[in-house]
């Protein structure tokens, strides 16, 4: 069996996405020796549909296990994206995931002494809020579309469903401003600097009120008049879920792999050809992740 990974390392998300202090590197790389003495073959720094084509590697194997995740974030296309300082979160988790693990000797992004805004309340947002922490962060806020969630479990998520219920992380712990029901209209520019070295300096936002389902799930949000305010912000991190395999992905064409309305990507076993992990299922867990390729039948 062969894994061809694009990246220097393997361990996807493992490695480049989730923080050191929620997962030690050394972990990944003593499950690699394990598979490599299975004898697994890994070939790294291969972009498979680039450096190798997905054709080839089907004439290659009898198998292919397509498992390349759910790589396009959710963008926030609103006046102001272009400014300097706005990054999509992976930006900042990798490069401080990098950096911690000495593949580059400083990190791209450093929140140290940074008014940060991160836009998403999920668990990549959170991580965002631990990384800029501990780069030593002057003040981390946290804001959200949605409405704050109930502390307890609520009735419309009994077991055992997933309990939709307030998350509270180690890192929000650690200290930062959570708030819900905003949304962002756009991002304010600083005026001390030319533009074309613009930065941001803030994001304006207004407060929404929620609709909810007969089962207490929030539907439809509308504004609230008047409540526009600016929340200011050296560097904005968004952090707003991910949106699929873009239907551009040479993978997708060379292996002529059909999507769902979701974008994951569909196997075809007569061809032996199985999609395991966040590209099959959507971005998800690794145990989930883990659970696809274990129940393969090949
Ligand atoms: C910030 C963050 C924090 C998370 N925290 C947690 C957590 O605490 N607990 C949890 O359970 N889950 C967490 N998750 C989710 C979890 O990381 C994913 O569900 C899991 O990693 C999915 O595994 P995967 O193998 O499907 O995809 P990935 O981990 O995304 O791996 C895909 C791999 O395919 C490679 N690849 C892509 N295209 C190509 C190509 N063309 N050629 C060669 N290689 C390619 C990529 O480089 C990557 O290594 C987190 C996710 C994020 C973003």
């Amino acid at each position: 069996m062969t894994v061809y990974e694009r990246r220097k390392n393997i361990g996807g998300l493992l490695r480049y996405g989730i923080p050191c202090f929620k997962l030690d590197k050394a972990l990944i790389d003593r499950r690699r020796k394990v598979l490599e003495a299975e004898g697994i073959r890994f070939v790294t720094d291969c972009e498979v549909g680039k450096d190798v084509s997905a054709e080839w590697l089907k004439k290659e194997h009898d198998a292919v296990v397509v498992a390349i995740g759910t790589p396009a974030a959710r963008d926030l296309k609103i006046p102001g994206r272009e400014l300097g300082g706005i990054h999509l979160a992976l930006e900042l988790l990798e490069g401080q995931n990098r950096f911690l693990t000495g593949e580059i000797t400083e990190a791209p992004i450093n929140a140290k002494g940074k008014k940060i805004l991160v836009i998403g309340g999920g668990d990549t947002g959170s991580d965002c809020v631990g990384t800029s922490i501990r780069q030593g962060a002057a003040s981390v806020t946290q804001i959200e579309i949605m409405p704050k969630p109930p502390d307890e479990r609520d009735a419309s998520t009994p077991w055992p469903l997933w309990p939709y219920m307030l998350r509270t992380s180690s890192s929000h712990k650690e200290g930062c401003v959570r708030r819900w029901n905003l949304n962002s209209l756009r991002f304010i520019g600083r005026d001390d600097v030319p533009p074309a070295s613009a930065c941001v300096s803030g994001v304006e936002v207004e407060s929404v009120e929620w609709e909810f389902s007969p089962e207490g799930r929030p539907m439809k949000f509308h504004s609230v008049p008047n409540t526009n305010e600016v929340i200011e912000a050296d560097l904005v991190f968004l952090a707003m879920g991910f949106t699929g395999v873009p239907a551009k992905n040479p993978i997708v064409s060379q292996l002529k792999l059909a999507q769902t309305t979701r974008t994951a990507l569909v196997a075809d076993p007569v061809r032996n050809i199985f999609c395991v992990g966040d590209c099959a299922s959507g971005a998800s867990l690794v145990v989930r992740a883990l659970a696809s390729g274990k129940l393969l039948q090949i």
